[in-house]
């Protein structure tokens, strides 16, 4: 045994995990099959502008201590979230604030938009009949009614998921804030911001001073690996690790485009959602909007949804019946093996953000060394 602790993923549950770890003085070897560290929320740069490689990442929490420990290794700038929905050639703000019910009804004060809101709640009000929403499209229509759900909501989750709304999980839309004030900030939280240096700065300061092995799939060089350390830290997708001897978790996936434009401003806004049905992709991001760049070209994504298979990269999990009850028997698995520890997105198989993943991380650890 050479380490203490072999850690698989180099994302933000590893790399947090790792960092406290070497501090607590540890010995740690971080291993992932990419060729670069920082996980989904890596960056690039390319002509100067820290392009998001695997979708926008902002980071948005409540939780000071989280704040604290990424602020203590990189700057974070200003950025507030606040995307754009384009629908049948309109633009609209979002969330659901009083931009939003200005744009589409004409209405001016909160007063008038609860109005607005509650007569167009009704029709769902009286089919409930005192229950609660059974899936999505009955939860985004109590939410804010009809007009809403079908020019900002039904097309873009269709497509996002591949599923028809009312086949797909209430949790989804739950995430949405609707508010009575002329805000724009599409989260709710305390504290937000980008790492100035983007997300593969953060990491790497937070890997500092340890050892790093890319382009090494674990599964790979097992029996090597396995024997490297005392206990392993496992961050990739837990069905994998038992050889999905009881099947495959289901995943949604992505596919990116990127283009380098030849204009300084391509669409005035970092993220423009695309709702109709006809338009495959969800959405464009313009990645200098979120570091205020200034830079006279620009690198604009589009985000395509796609079915997952295996081989296809992991990017959203399906938390249905199926999937939930799959992950539960996966997880007892898990709680057998004494060596491992499983934690993250792929190895919790949960819809994690990154101050989640960091939380956890930091439980995990503090449980793990006694710190
Ligand atoms: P990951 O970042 O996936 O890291 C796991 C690592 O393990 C990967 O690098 C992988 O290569 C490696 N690995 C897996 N298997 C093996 C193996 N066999 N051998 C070696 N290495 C292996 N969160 C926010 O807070 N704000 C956002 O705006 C936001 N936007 C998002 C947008 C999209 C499109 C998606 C999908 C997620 C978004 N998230 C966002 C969530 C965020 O990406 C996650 O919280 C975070 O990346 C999880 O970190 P992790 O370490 O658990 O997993
Ligand atoms: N959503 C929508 N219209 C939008 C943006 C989001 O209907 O313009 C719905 C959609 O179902 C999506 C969910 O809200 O899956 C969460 O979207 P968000 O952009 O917050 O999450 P992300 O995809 O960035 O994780």
């Amino acid at each position: 045994m050479i380490y203490n602790y072999l850690v698989i993923g180099a994302g933000l549950f590893g790399a947090t995990f790792a960092h406290l770890a070497k501090q607590a003085g540890k010995n740690v070897l971080v291993i992932d099959k990419r060729s670069h560290i920082a996980g989904n929320c890596y960056t690039e740069n390319i002509e100067g502008i820290n392009v998001h490689k695997y979708g926008a990442h902002i980071f948005h929490t409540s939780n000071r201590d989280v704040w604290k420990f990424v602020n203590s290794f990189v700057e974070f700038n200003r950025y507030t979230n606040s995307p754009i929905a384009q629908s049948k050639g309109r633009y609209y703000n979002l969330p659901f604030n009083m931009n939003t019910f200005n744009q589409m009804w004409g209405t001016a004060t909160p007063e008038a938009a609860k109005a607005k809101i509650e007569e167009q709640r009704k029709e769902i009000l009286e089919l409930l009949h005192g229950r609660e929403p059974a899936n999505l499209e009955e939860q985004a229509l109590s939410l804010v009614g009809r007009d809403i759900f079908e020019t900002l909501i039904k097309e873009y989750t269709e497509k996002q998921w591949g599923r028809k709304c009312s086949e797909l999980p209430a949790s989804i839309i739950k995430r949405l804030p609707v508010r009575y004030t002329f805000d724009n900030n599409y989260f709710n939280d305390l504290y937000q911001g980008i790492p100035c240096s983007g997300y593969t700065e953060l990491v790497a300061k937070m890997l500092d001073g340890i050892d790093i092995r890319l382009n090494t799939d674990y599964f790979e060089h097992r029996s090597e690996l396995e024997n490297t350390a005392e206990k392993i830290i496992y961050t990739g997708p837990i069905d994998e690790f038992f050889d999905y001897r009881l099947g495959a978790l289901d995943y949604r996936s992505l596919r990116f485009e990127n283009e380098i434009l030849d204009t300084d401003n391509f669409q005035g806004n970092a993220v423009v959602n695309y709702i109709d049905a006809n338009i495959p992709y969800t959405r464009i991001i313009e990645h200098k909007h979120f570091e205020f760049g200034k830079q006279s070209q620009t690198v604009i994504t589009r985000e395509f949804p796609q079915a997952w298979n295996i081989g296809k990269e992991r990017y959203y999990t399906l938390n249905d019946n199926r999937n939930l009850a799959l992950y539960a028997k996966y997880r007892a698995l898990a709680d057998e093996q004494t060596k491992v520890i499983f934690g993250g997105r792929l190895a919790e198989y949960k819809y994690y953000d990154m101050d989640d993943v960091i939380e956890r991380a930091i439980y995990i650890a503090k449980q793990e060394l006694g710190i």
